[in-house]
């Protein structure tokens, strides 16, 4: 039983706590199941950029479109390059990337906004999807992080941003860390572990997120590197959830960047809030 997120459908998983917060809000996660496209298999998948043909996925994305009933027109997408800019969104960017990825938002693997409206998508194959809810501001955010975002604190930095740029403190933030591969399997070496030290420096915490297993060989817990930082940005433990399923694991239900060696699908993670009123 994962503690954040509920398979809602085949194709979906929702984070079950938020809408009750507030029920124009939706956030959720992408399976692989219920697509279109033939790559890697018969899927699901979202990425426009992996070898999939174009209009296989963008059936797929007009599938969850009329699924949330949230318009295509009104996503945004990003050219993700594993670093830590976040863009905030409003309305003059939506369709970005949507059919086409060369119009997708350029270096970004962060969004956040507070109009209604406007669909925040990233996608994953394994890498830490963050979704962030400040509901007393309106604000919604989420970045994804895979070693490279995290260990630049890209999780950190959305919190930092709404506290500086929209004067949110970290105590009216809520965090869920999503779907991603877990511990188990997600082995990595030095260099990675050299970089996860360096953020963690001044980062209090009783329990490592890695384990030595051989030589130059660890085995890193990404969603407990988030969560540390996200603990050390300010934001209240009690407002901190993680999913516990594992993308590599879950391989049933997820494409996963090193179960299937790298020739796979994307999922995306999504938020928005619905305008009840156009
Ligand atoms: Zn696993």
């Amino acid at each position: 039983m994962d503690e954040s997120f509920i398979q809602t459908t085949d194709s979906t998983l929702t984070i079950k706590d938020w809408t009750k917060i507030n029920p124009e809000l939706v956030a959720g996660f992408t399976t692989k199941h219920g697509g279109t496209s033939h790559f890697p298999y018969k899927s699901n998948n979202f990425g426009l950029h992996v070898g999939d043909e174009g209009h296989n996925v963008i059936t797929n994305r007009q599938q969850l479109a009329d699924q949330l009933g949230f318009s295509l027109e009104n996503w945004v997408c990003a050219d993700q390059v594993h670093e830590d800019q976040i863009v905030k969104v409003s309305s003059v960017l939506t369709g970005s990337g949507v059919d086409d990825y060369n119009d997708s938002i350029k270096g970004t693997d962060g969004f956040y906004t507070n109009q209604k409206d406007i669909l925040l998508t990233l996608c994953y194959a394994d890498c830490v999807p963050v979704y962030f809810f400040a509901p007393n501001y309106h604000m919604i955010g989420i970045a994804h992080a895979g070693w490279k975002g995290t260990v630049k604190n890209i999780s950190g930095k959305m919190v930092q941003l709404w506290d500086m740029m929209e004067k949110i403190p970290p105590s009216e933030i809520y965090v869920t860390i999503g779907p991603s591969i877990n511990q188990c399997c997600y082995i990595v070496d030095d260099h990675v572990i050299n970089e996860v030290d360096k953020v963690l420096e001044a980062v209090s915490f009783t329990t490592s997120p890695y384990e030595q297993i051989s030589d130059g060989q660890y085995r890193l817990d990404l969603k407990s590197v988030n969560y540390l930082l996200l603990l050390h940005a300010g934001i209240q433990e009690d407002h901190l959830l993680t999913s516990n399923f594992c993308t590599s694991c879950d391989n049933d239900l997820f494409f996963s960047h090193r179960a299937d060696q790298g020739k796979t699908g994307r999922m995306i993670s999504y938020i928005g809030f619905y305008n009840q009123y156009k």
